[in-house]
């Protein structure tokens, strides 16, 4: 497996972008050390070849026997050797001794009345006995599809100024397994493997968006990995096209992205002005504006029918001027583009506000006018997801807001 704190920015530093003076990104803290008994979830199929190597499973059977572990993980859930009925009895305890099916452990699991469910879930830290780490995965069921947000990092090296993730010190990143086995989790609570017996495009968790805690490009072998065990036609199976990473804008892996995952891409923009984007993702100061822009544009793949996303958080007075809506617009020409606007999940401590509903309203208009569609992410899960309670009054407003975007979606997408 590769090295989870090893990422092409860390590789590339002092290359072609080296960091300005001043410009400061917390170091990883934390290590992941395997248990002694691995699980060999999120394992590639080389990975798992190589695991079956080591069990003195001979090469000329490997192939094969890879195929039907991957087929009662990834298809089936299995959860313990026992489950695999298609393998020996001998393999299955030889396999037993060795390895686990294990996932990340769940501590908490919550229940909105509009059926969107998080949970918590609990990694080792570095040493026994040290505290353990936690992250949330949540999902998110809608009429046409079910979206699972997952987590790249506990906590982030970034220090976007809005974002409570980013005021957390402590900082690990996933392994794949890790990411992996939150998709494995969902699908556990939600009951949704085959047993549900009515095929795969009957699934719940349709599509995997990379926005939960983390930088998924500062994290990138682990992300990476992932996601291609999620895409694989013969296992968890979700297509590229319905898998989106949110990146805030880690310039030299979004073409990494494009060529090696090949997934959707959604960028954290947020401002129109480098001076304001500075202050709000700090690592603005790394990668600018256009230089963000321009890696976007050379997303492979782009077209009108596969769009970058924009995301733009709405900043009561900070961005969300008609001045600023229309240099939005002004900015994207030319680059295939949704733009998501994001009502700001305020939390404790913090120095911004959400923005009014009838200025997200007007800013939204503009954009609607200038042929975007610019649906409003609906705030979802309000009632078990952290710090969204002063935002009530603006979630009574919704609905006329909700009716515009679907307007709006239904005439770009
Ligand atoms: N690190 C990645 C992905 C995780 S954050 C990124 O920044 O893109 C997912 C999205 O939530 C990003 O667009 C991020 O800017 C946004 N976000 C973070 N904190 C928020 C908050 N308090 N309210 C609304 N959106 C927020
Ligand atoms: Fe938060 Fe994303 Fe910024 Fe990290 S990069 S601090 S997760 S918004």
């Amino acid at each position: 497996m590769t090295d989870p704190l090893h990422t092409a920015e860390t590789a590339s530093a002092g290359g072609p972008y080296p960091a300005p003076a001043g410009f400061v990104e917390k170091a990883p803290l934390e290590r992941y050390v395997p248990p002694q008994k691995p699980s060999l979830v999120g394992l590639s199929r080389e990975e798992l070849a190589a695991a079956l190597d080591t069990i003195g499973v001979p090469a000329a059977q490997r192939k094969m026997r890879v195929q039907q572990l991957w087929h009662w993980l990834y298809v089936r859930g299995a959860s313990g050797f026992d489950e695999m009925t298609s393998v020996s009895k001998e393999l299955r305890a030889l396999l037993d001794a060795h390895f686990t099916l294990a996932r990340p452990q769940v501590v908490a699991e919550q229940t909105s009345v509009d059926g969107t469910r998080k949970w918590l879930l609990r990694l080792p830290g570095e040493r026994a006995g040290e505290a353990p780490h936690e992250v949330e995965c949540v999902y998110i069921p809608e009429p046409d599809r079910g979206t699972l947000c997952l987590s790249s990092q506990v906590g982030c090296t970034l220090t976007c100024s809005f974002c409570h993730t980013g005021t957390q010190r402590l900082v690990r990143n996933l392994t794949a397994g890790e990411i992996v086995g939150q998709i494995m989790v969902a699908r556990d609570r939600l009951a949704d493997w085959t047993d549900r017996g009515k095929g795969r495009d009957v699934r719940l968790v349709s599509n995997i968006v990379m926005m939960g805690m983390g930088e998924p490009l500062y994290n990138f072998e682990a992300v990476r990995d992932a996601l291609l065990v999620a895409a694989d036609g013969e296992g968890i199976a979700i297509s590229k096209r319905r898998i989106t990473l949110s990146t805030s804008g880690v310039v030299p892996n979004i073409a990494r992205a494009g060529a090696e995952i090949g997934c959707m891409l959604a960028v954290s923009l947020h401002a129109v002005r480098d001076d304001l984007r500075d202050k709000l993702v700090p690592l603005n100061r790394k990668y600018p504006i256009a230089e963000l822009l321009e890696g976007c544009r050379h997303y492979p793949g782009l077209s009108n029918a596969r769009r970058i996303t924009f995301e733009y958080v709405m900043l009561k007075g900070v961005n969300d001027s008609a001045a600023d809506a229309k240099a939005l617009v002004k900015l994207l020409k030319g680059i295939p583009a949704k733009i998501n606007l994001i009502p700001f999940n305020p939390w404790p401590g913090t120095r911004y506000e959400c923005s009014d509903w009838e200025q997200i309203e007007k800013f939204s208009e503009i954009i609607f006018n200038a042929g975007y569609a610019s649906p409003v992410r609906t705030p979802r899960g309000r009632d078990i997801l952290a710090a969204c309670g002063q935002l009530k009054s603006a979630t009574e407003k919704l609905s006329a807001r909700e009716r515009l975007a679907l307007r709006a979606m239904a005439m770009t997408d």
